[in-house]
């Protein structure tokens, strides 16, 4: 086997089922990769748009306040104080954004405390809460100044105490000295810095976060070019299998088993093992076609002259019983062969056997038809044939009998006796007597000769 060309099918299968399962695990680990990285990307976009929400927030809370404080300032409505105060205890957005902030970029370098985006945020909640400062401080003096009733309103406002110089001002003073510290330049220049840091803050945040987000894209990116790869070459390597499966097994199978059917010889294939298959297939065949036919051969044919034997004769003869087949029937005879025996020895009595076998196969009957019988006795049908064709059976007789005259070889001088019968429809028992008839005429007139049965043959 290992001599054998060709292509292994054990070792390739193999070789090729390993691949197939590495890459399907290959496969499945990277699918998960995919998963993670979509996860990641999933998540990192959700922060983006949280970021992008809270600093909104952050900016809205801020201006409400600022808005709101303006509105009660000028209007002194109180219900804009109202939203004010809410706002600024209750809603608590500035400090929620923030909180929410932090919590979104959490673990990332961006909230550690040195971070210019922590530190832009820090400062504008610090600078806001100034804005703030200013503003309650405004208000107070605006609430003072209507005479609200200071238990109505939040810790925040209550607590927050005012200058000694301020609460003696009349009303209008303290509206107006509200009106200063709101639209004034101070409030203005904390305001203008804290929405710079607000929108620094912003920046950065929004930068990171897009960071983020293009990363896990990119990540997500390759992960799912890695799998592709691997998918391809699954697919590859699960298409090798079927083809060479198809090519390399079914395929030759199916031919093999088409030879098997008509008895040719299996085909040369591609695969050692069944090449292997096909050559000891081939070689058995062979040697048992060999006996098949060598025990034919010696249970058909007479060993000494290699004619058929009388077993084939009967069943010859048995095919043609019966038959429309025109049939002549020559029964064939030594002369005095027991004397060639006594005179010259066994050995010499069968050469005598071999050269007459060998000249009526020759003369008359052909290797299909001349079967020896008997001892000396041979058997020749010719078919086919009308009873006219005597004529040319007595002129090979004579033939054989003027060559059987002559000695040569150590082969002393001997000669046949024939008789000949006709049938119109093939063999019959009637047919092998009426020859045995003509047969023992031959031998009764002098031997050497030939006749041919006629009814009144007896009396010729
Ligand atoms: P006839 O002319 O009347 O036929 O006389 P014959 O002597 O030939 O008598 P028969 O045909 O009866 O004799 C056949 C002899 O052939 C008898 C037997 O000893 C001999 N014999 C049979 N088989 C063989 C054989 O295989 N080899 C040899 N050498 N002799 C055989
Ligand atoms: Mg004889």
């Amino acid at each position: 086997m290992k001599t054998e060309k060709g292509v292994n099918l054990q070792a390739t299968f193999v070789i090729l089922a390993c691949l197939t399962f590495f890459l399907t695990g290959m496969t499945i680990y990277f699918f998960s990769d995919v998963a993670k990285c979509y996860k990641v990307l999933q998540e990192s976009t959700q922060k983006y748009y949280q970021a992008e929400f809270y600093i909104s927030e952050f900016l809205d809370a801020t201006d409400y306040l600022s808005e709101q404080s303006k509105f009660y300032i000028v209007n002194q409505d109180k219900e804009n104080l109202d939203n004010y105060l809410y706002e600024l205890t209750k809603k608590v957005r500035r400090q929620i954004s923030v909180a929410k902030l932090n919590e979104i970029t959490n673990g990332d370098e961006i909230s550690s405390e040195e971070s210019p985006a922590y530190e832009y945020l820090m400062e504008a909640l610090f600078l806001t809460d100034e804005l703030v400062d200013l503003e309650i401080h405004a208000m107070k003096l605006v609430a003072i100044a209507n005479n609200i009733n200071l238990e109505e309103l939040v810790e925040d406002l209550q607590l927050y105490e005012l200058p000694q110089n301020e609460l003696t001002l009349s009303k209008s003073q303290k509206i107006s000295k509200a009106r200063d510290l709101i639209y004034g330049e101070q409030y203005q220049q904390i305001r203008s810095t804290a929405m710079e840091n607000q929108q620094m803050a912003k920046k950065l945040i929004n930068e990171f976060t897009k960071d983020k987000q293009n990363q896990s894209f990119k990540k997500l990116s390759v992960a799912i070019t890695v799998l592709e790869v691997f998918i391809s070459i699954l697919v590859a390597t699960v298409f090798l299998l079927i083809l060479m499966n198809q090519f390399l097994l079914l395929k030759p199978l199916e031919k093999f088993i088409d030879c098997l059917k008509r008895d040719y010889p299996l085909p040369k294939v591609k695969s050692q093992e069944m090449g292997y298959l096909a050559r000891t297939y081939n070689r058995i065949n062979e040697i048992r076609k060999e006996n098949t036919m060598f025990l034919k051969e010696k249970a058909e044919r007479d060993a000494l002259t290699k004619l058929f034997n009388r077993q084939v004769f009967q069943q010859n003869a048995t095919g043609l019983a019966n038959t429309k087949t025109e049939l002549l029937l020559l029964l064939l005879d030594i002369d005095s062969f027991k004397s060639i025996n006594d005179t010259y020895g066994h050995d010499t009595g069968d050469k005598v056997i071999i050269k007459v076998a060998n000249l009526i196969r020759d003369y008359l009957g052909g290797d299909n038809d001349t079967y020896r019988i008997g001892g000396d006795e041979f058997v020749i049908f010719i078919r086919n044939k009308d009873a006219s064709y005597y004529d040319i059976i007595k002129k090979n007789v004579e033939k054989i009998n003027s060559i059987l005259f002559e000695a040569s070889n150590g082969i002393p001088e001997s000669s046949i006796s024939v008789g000949v019968a006709y049938s119109s429809n093939g063999y019959s028992k009637e047919l092998y007597n009426n020859a045995d008839q003509a047969l023992y005429f031959t031998k009764e007139h002098g031997k050497c000769g030939i006749s041919f049965f006629e009814e009144n043959l007896e009396e010729l």
